[in-house]
């Protein structure tokens, strides 16, 4: 059987940060770096847009502002972002202000999709040249921490400490594997709202700053803009069942003006916390997804501005291509939205579409298309033994998937923070 010092699951931003730390403080130590993908699938792979600002991506459970921005160093350090240039934020800080909204100002660079992609392959040859050994296309299924040993689609492997970091995907198998090692967990916190895309000219802010952080009452906010070759996508998730729902998300190539397409998207997330007696995020989120999945024939919901303003369905017969028109980047199933959100959900975002428009003038344009469900699961929040995401002895997650991070940085700095508690373990 193969044995290694570290076994780091998930390729992602959280494993990198851990592979790239041990190298640097442990050169002669054995890692093995499994993912069940040719390339890690998370943020860095689609979009890969970074967020050098705390909170960005920082859950605040886990991270103070002096901690976040001590391994944001050493992250900045190693990635040499280029970051992005923002103007006239002063004014749209102003109006914001006026209606009791916010506008966060963030340090920000974007790769887009090809360009993450780019970074990837340079990172693992990084990681190979310098002898750790990748088994990409190798999935791990189960554990066995007395023995020390994993076992995955393709044979068993020792190791002596372990991270696991299987991103917001691997939110099932990190479950299985809570449940195996007998770790308690909550997931009582997901996000849930709409994809919004419009035309450029209705939505211009994002000439001034890529990816504007709107902050509304009730806890809702803009997450996750693109623009240029932007396009709307859908992601699958599976329940234990195997009924399939798809939650909407978006990104965008690297900058080419010959290849743009003339649209912005982003989320309006609103964040939602539960308590006793539902004590799964998860739960709630599925039967979300399979409800709207159910309206949408298998395919998410969208609807014109327009229509939901009229109180009416979008039919396929509204998205004619008429003068004001543009053809929705994602098939989704024209429909009525309200009819799938929960009906507080669905008030406080429509309150945020609001307040945005009077901020940024534009976005309740009737041909704005609302695609619904946006839904974020990565909550999964274990009890740790210390502060360095060990769940059992040796153990350690990290990533979004446990729930230390939000976004390619904080994952980043996460594995950091692991690998600074595994290197410990086997001093
Ligand atoms: C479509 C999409 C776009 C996003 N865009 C951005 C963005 O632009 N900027 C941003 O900051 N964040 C973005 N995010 C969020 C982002 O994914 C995360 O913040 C970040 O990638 C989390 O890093 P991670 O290492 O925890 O997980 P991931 O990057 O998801 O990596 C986890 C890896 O583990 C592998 N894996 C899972 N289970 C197993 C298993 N059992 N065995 C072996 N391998 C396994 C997966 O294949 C995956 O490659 C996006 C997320 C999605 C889904």
């Amino acid at each position: 059987m193969d044995k290694f010092d570290f076994i780091i699951v998930g390729s992602g931003p959280a494993g990198m940060g851990a592979a790239f730390s041990i190298l640097k403080r442990r050169k002669e130590a054995s890692i093995l770096m499994l993912d069940k993908r040719p390339y890690s699938t998370g943020g860095m792979r689609n979009d890969c847009k970074m967020n050098f600002t705390f909170p960005i991506g920082f859950p605040l459970e886990y991270w103070s502002k002096e901690e976040a921005e001590r391994y944001l160093e050493e992250v900045t350090a190693f990635l040499k972002p280029d970051i992005l240039s923002k103007s006239n934020i002063a004014t749209y800080q102003a109006r914001a202000e006026r209606l009791g909204c916010s506008l966060l100002e963030i340090r920000q660079t974007h790769l887009g999709t090809d360009g993450g992609l780019e970074l990837i392959k340079k990172l693992l040859k990084e990681l190979d040249e310098a002898g750790v050994t990748l088994s990409l296309g190798e999935e791990m299924l189960s554990i066995d921490n007395k023995n020390k040993v994993i076992r995955t689609d393709k044979r068993e492997i020792g190791y002596k400490a372990i991270l696991i970091a299987p991103g917001r995907q691997g939110f099932h198998f990190l479950q299985s594997v809570m449940q195996a090692l007998d770790v308690p967990y909550v997931d009582n916190i997901i996000d849930v709202g709409i994809r919004v895309e419009t035309r450029l000219e209705h939505y211009p802010i994002v000439k001034d700053y890529y990816d504007p952080k709107f902050y509304f009452k009730e806890k809702v906010r803009t997450f996750c803009t693109n623009s240029g070759n932007a396009h709307v996508v859908k992601e699958k998730y599976a329940t234990n069942r195997g009924d399939i729902w798809y939650s909407v998300n978006g990104h965008a190539f690297k900058a080419d003006e010959s290849r743009n397409n003339g649209l912005v998207n982003f989320a309006l997330l609103k964040t939602v916390r539960f308590t006793e007696p539902l004590a799964s995020g998860q739960d709630f989120a599925e039967h979300l997804g399979l409800l709207a999945s159910m309206m949408g024939g298998g395919k998410p919901l969208m609807q014109r501005v327009g229509d939901f303003r009229l109180g009416r369905r979008s039919k396929a017969a509204t998205f004619n291509g008429d003068l004001y028109d543009f053809r929705p980047s994602l098939d989704a199933c024209p429909s009525d939205i309200s009819l799938a959100m929960p009906s507080k959900i669905l008030r406080y975002i429509w309150s945020a579409m609001k307040n945005l428009d009077t901020i940024v003038p534009g976005i309740l344009h009737p041909s704005t298309i609302m695609y619904y469900p946006e839904i974020k699961l990565y909550a999964n929040k274990p009890e740790y033994r210390d502060d360095h995401f060990q769940v059992k002895e040796g153990v350690f997650f990290a990533g979004d998937g446990a729930g230390t991070s939000r976004g390619i940085t904080g994952a980043w700095a996460s594995g950091i923070r692991a690998s600074l508690g595994m290197l410990d373990y086997l001093k």
